[in-house]
């Protein structure tokens, strides 16, 4: 496991990731039933951005830097939660920090370090729990939950060259344990091909309800470099569509490069 995402933290593809996960928590927050967090792929929570392997890569410049100092009009829930919470909040600290008194973040993460950082960072904090564990093993293992309404982040590190094989099976496996569950799922876009793969094996499964949320910062042409990234979302709620596309169109005013683009596009009818 060589993947570290302190290196990455607050780059333009966690913006995105970010922005859209928290407009799902927000969706979740409307009604009053208790509901379970599951973060899959955790990471250490929380970023310092001016120390260590963070300032190191400087990625964060060219994302949330630049986009909170933009503030545009569609990403101001997001960017007040950022600016409240401090050292810059990845997915388990945005979801722990709308956590109502009843609901439940299970948070998992497989490196032996940053899983022990994850659990010094979240340590007391009520209903929060912290696993060093294999984020696939856990879609098994907590799904579905017993309060029936869920939001389940799947974001792995593409580290290696069969994960959008991997995530296919385990989406596909942990819908059919829960069908109401959201499930948002990040990958990136380096190229098209292995991203249309992917998608042509989702349409042939018995995923249902399915959209994808993508940001192109530049014309996915060179393999090498991280061009873009989507947001996969099953069952997304009422209003995601217009609000992530708002989102996106917000990201790329700021952060797009020429011929760089965004869609919100319906993968899978109901
Ligand atoms: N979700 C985090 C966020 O938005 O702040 C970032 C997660 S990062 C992209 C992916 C993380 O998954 C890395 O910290 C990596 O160590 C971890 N990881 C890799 N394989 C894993 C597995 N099988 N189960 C759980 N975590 C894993």
């Amino acid at each position: 496991m060589n993947y570290r995402h302190a290196f990455h933290a607050g780059n333009f593809a966690d913006v995105v990731k970010h922005a859209l996960l928290l407009d799902l928590l927000r969706a979740m927050q409307r009604k009053d039933k208790p509901f379970l967090v599951l973060d899959t792929h955790a990471g250490i929570g929380r970023y310092d951005l001016s120390a260590g392997p963070a300032e190191k890569t400087g990625e964060w410049r060219d994302g949330i830097t630049k986009i909170l100092a933009a503030q545009p009009e569609a990403l101001a829930d997001y960017l007040a939660v950022v600016e409240r919470l401090g050292l810059y909040p990845g997915s388990p600290a945005l979801a722990a920090a709308l956590l109502r008194p009843g609901d439940r973040l299970i948070a998992c993460e497989l490196h032996p370090e940053d899983a022990a950082t994850l659990k010094q960072n979240f340590r007391g904090n009520p209903g929060v729990a912290m696993h060093e564990r294999d984020g696939y093993e856990a879609l098994r293992a907590f799904l579905p939950p017993p309060e029936r309404r869920g939001l389940v982040l799947i974001d792995p590190p593409f580290e290696r060259p069969d994960e959008f094989a991997t995530l296919e099976k385990n989406l596909v496996a942990a819908f059919e344990k829960f069908r109401t569950g959201v499930f948002a799922v990040w990958y990136p876009i380096k190229h098209r091909a292995p991203v249309r793969e992917f998608f042509e094996r989702l349409k042939t499964s018995k995923l249902r309800d399915v959209v994808a949320a993508e940001f192109l910062r530049r014309p996915p042409t060179d393999p090498a470099r991280l061009n873009g990234c989507g947001l996969l979302v099953v069952n997304p709620p009422f209003g995601f569509e217009p609000a992530g596309a708002a989102m996106l169109q917000a990201i790329q005013d700021v952060l797009g490069e020429p011929g760089g683009s965004f869609l919100m596009e319906r993968l899978i009818d109901e």
